[in-house]
C-alpha cells in the first residue's frame, strides 16, 4: 500500500506511522526524523534544515522534495511506503504526484489524525520534557500549529476531493488509535 498519514503536530504521526509500516510490512519514512538525523551529524542538509526547524517553520520544498524523491526511487518504496509529514504544502503536493508518476504508481490512500488543539499542545510538552526535542519549546509549539493551520490544513480537502482522504479519530490510547487505523486500512485493501 502507498498511504500518507497526515496530522497537526502532537496528533502521534510518528509512534502511529511506525505501527502500522510495520503491520503492512513497508517502510515507513518521515521527513522531520530524516532532517534530525541530518541536523545530528552534520550533514550540508542537516546544516541547511536546522534553523527552520527551530523556527518552527517549514524547510524548503526544493529541499524537501529532492529527499523525498531520492527516498522513494529506494528499492525498499517498491512493494509500498508509508509517508509520515510529507507532503506538507501544495507544492509539496505536486511533486509527489510527479515522483509517483515517473515512478508509475498510485497513492491508495491518505489518512488524517484528527486531534483537538488542546490536546495537542498538552502532548507535545509531554514529549518536550521526555524527548528534548529543540523545537518542542511554547513559543515553536505555537507556531508550529500556526504554520499546519496555514500550509498543510488545506491538503485535507485536496486529497478529499481526489477520494483519498479518511479522517482517522487521533484521541485516546496509543493502541485504540491504532485499532482505528487498522480497521480503516482493512476497509482500504477492500476497495
Ligand atoms: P516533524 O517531526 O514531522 O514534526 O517535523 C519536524 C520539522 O521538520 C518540521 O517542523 C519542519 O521544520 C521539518 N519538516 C518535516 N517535514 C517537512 C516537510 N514535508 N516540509 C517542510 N519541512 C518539513
Amino acid at each position: 500500500m502507498r498511504l500518507i498519514l497526515m496530522g497537526p503536530p502532537g496528533a502521534g504521526k510518528g509512534t502511529q506511522a511506525i505501527r502500522i509500516a510495520e503491520r503492512l510490512g513497508v517502510p515507513a519514512i518521515s521527513t522531520g526524523d530524516i532532517f534530525r538525523a541530518n541536523v545530528a551529524t552534520g550533514t550540508p542538509l542537516g546544516i541547511a534544515a536546522r534553523t527552520y526547524m527551530d523556527a518552527g517553520e517549514y524547510v524548503p520544498d526544493e529541499i524537501t522534495d529532492s529527499m523525498v524523491r531520492d527516498r522513494l526511487a529506494d528499492a525498499d518504496c517498491r512493494g509500498g511506503f508509508l509517508l509520515d509529514g510529507y507532503p506538507r504544502t501544495l507544492q509539496q503536493v505536486k511533486e509527489l504526484d510527479a515522483t509517483l508518476g515517473n515512478l508509475g504508481v498510485d497513492l491508495d490512500g491518505v489518512l488524517i489524525l484528527a486531534v483537538d488543539t488542546r490536546s495537542l499542545v498538552q502532548r507535545l510538552r509531554q514529549r518536550a520534557t521526555v524527548e528534548g526535542r529543540t523545537d518542542d519549546t511554547e513559543a515553536v509549539i505555537r507556531r508550529r500549529q500556526e504554520v499546519y493551520e496555514e500550509q498543510t490544513a488545506p491538503l485535507a480537502s485536496e486529497y478529499d476531493a481526489r477520494g483519498l482522504l479518511v479522517e482517522v479519530d487521533g484521541t485516546g490510547s496509543i493502541d485504540r488509535v491504532t485499532d482505528r487505523i487498522h480497521a480503516v486500512l482493512a476497509l482500504l485493501s477492500r476497495t
